[in-house]
C-alpha cells in the first residue's frame, strides 16, 4: 500500500516526508527509482511511499511548478530549489530595515520567470503611516500589495487567508518581520524570531535547502534560502522586459523587434516610463538586471 506525502526538507540520501495525517517520517528513494528526464527529488516535491519495514519513495508525481536555479559551479546545469510552489510572498519593512527596491524587483522578476505568481507584504506599518505611497507602483504593476503591522495586529486576517492552503516560498531580508508575522496569524507555530533565514545570508546557501514549515490550516511556507541566487537563471535578454507586468502591454510597438529597451529610438517601453505610466524605478531595475543577465552569457 502506498500514501501519499510531501517533501519538508533534505538533500539527496534522506528526505523528511509528510503524509497525510500529518506524521513526518525520514524515507529515502527507493533504489532503482528514476525521475523523467533525470530529474531529482526536490523539497515540495509530492511523492507516494511505500512502508515496507522502512518507508521508502516509490513515485515522485508531476511538479505543477518549481523554482530553479543554476547548479552551482555549473553554468548549464539547473536545480530545483522547491517544487509545487503556489505563491511567492515577498516581505519587507516600511522602515528598519529600510526597504530595498532593486532586491524586491529581483525577488519579482525570480517569480515572473517561473510562472509563479507574486505578492508582496509590507511590514511594521506601525512605524510609517505613509507606507502605501512607497508601495504604489507595485500595486499599479498588478502585485497584490498587504500592509502589516505584527505590533498593531493590522492586515493579519487578510494575510492569514492567501496562506491558507496553499505552498507559498516566503521571501525578504532578516528582520523585516516574517516569522513575527507567521507567529502572530498561527500562535501555535512557534517559530523562533529570525527562524525564517534570511536570503542574503550567503555563507548558508550552499548548505542548506529549502525547508517547508506546515501551516495549521493545510498550507505550507517554504523557507528558501538563496532564493536571491535563483537568480535570474535561464531568464535571457529578450524575456526579461516580459517579466515587469506594467510593460507587457508595450512589448510589441517598439520601433524595432529586437529592441532592448534602452536607447533604441522609438521604444514603446522608454515611452511608458517618460509619459508616467512606468515607473522609472522599476525601469532602472530592468536595466540594471538587463545588464547583469547579458554579462553572464546565461
Ligand atoms: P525576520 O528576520 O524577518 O523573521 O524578522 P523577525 O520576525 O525576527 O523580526 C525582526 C524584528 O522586528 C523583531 O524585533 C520584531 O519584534 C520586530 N517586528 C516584527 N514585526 C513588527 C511590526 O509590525 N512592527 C514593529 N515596530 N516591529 C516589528
Ligand atoms: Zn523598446
Amino acid at each position: 500500500m502506498s500514501v501519499p506525502a510531501v517533501v519538508l526538507s533534505g538533500t539527496g540520501g534522506v528526505w523528511q516526508v509528510r503524509d497525510a495525517q500529518g506524521a513526518v517520517h525520514e524515507a529515502s528513494m527507493r533504489g532503482r527509482l528514476k525521475l523523467p528526464g533525470g530529474l531529482k527529488l526536490a523539497v515540495g516535491d509530492r511523492v507516494m511511499l511505500e512502508h515496507d519495514g522502512g518507508v521508502t519513495i516509490g513515485e515522485v508525481l508531476p511538479r505543477r511548478s518549481s523554482l530553479t536555479r543554476r547548479a552551482p559551479g555549473n553554468r548549464y546545469d539547473s536545480r530545483v530549489v522547491v517544487a509545487n510552489v503556489d505563491q511567492v510572498v515577498v516581505v519587507f519593512a516600511v522602515v528598519k530595515p529600510e526597504p530595498h527596491r532593486r532586491m524586491l524587483d529581483r525577488f519579482l522578476v525570480v517569480a515572473e520567470s517561473n510562472e509563479i505568481p507574486a505578492r508582496i507584504v509590507v511590514n511594521k506599518v506601525d512605524l510609517d503611516p505613509r507606507a502605501n505611497e512607497q508601495f504604489a507602483d507595485y500595486e499599479r504593476a498588478g502585485y497584490p500589495v498587504h500592509y502589516t503591522s505584527v505590533k498593531r495586529g493590522l492586515g493579519l486576517v487578510e494575510l492569514g487567508s492567501v496562506l491558507a492552503g496553499r505552498v507559498s516560498a516566503l521571501t525578504g531580508p532578516s528582520g523585516v518581520g516574517k516569522s513575527s508575522l507567521l507567529n502572530a496569524i498561527y500562535p501555535g507555530l512557534n517559530l523562533r524570531v529570525g527562524e525564517i533565514s534570511e536570503s542574503v545570508n550567503k555563507g548558508r546557501h550552499t548548505t542548506v535547502g529549502a525547508l517547508m514549515h506546515p501551516l495549521p490550516d493545510g498550507g505550507y511556507v517554504v523557507d528558501t534560502p538563496g532564493l536571491r541566487e535563483v537568480g535570474i537563471w535561464g531568464v535571457d535578454g529578450a524575456m526579461l522586459a516580459a517579466c515587469f507586468p506594467e510593460f507587457r502591454a508595450a512589448l510589441g510597438a517598439c520601433k524595432f523587434r529586437d529592441c532592448r529597451h534602452l536607447t533604441e529610438p522609438g521604444c514603446a517601453v522608454r515611452a511608458l516610463v517618460e509619459s508616467g505610466q512606468a515607473s522609472a524605478e522599476r525601469y532602472d531595475s530592468y536595466a540594471r538586471l538587463l545588464a547583469e543577465v547579458e554579462g553572464s552569457g546565461s
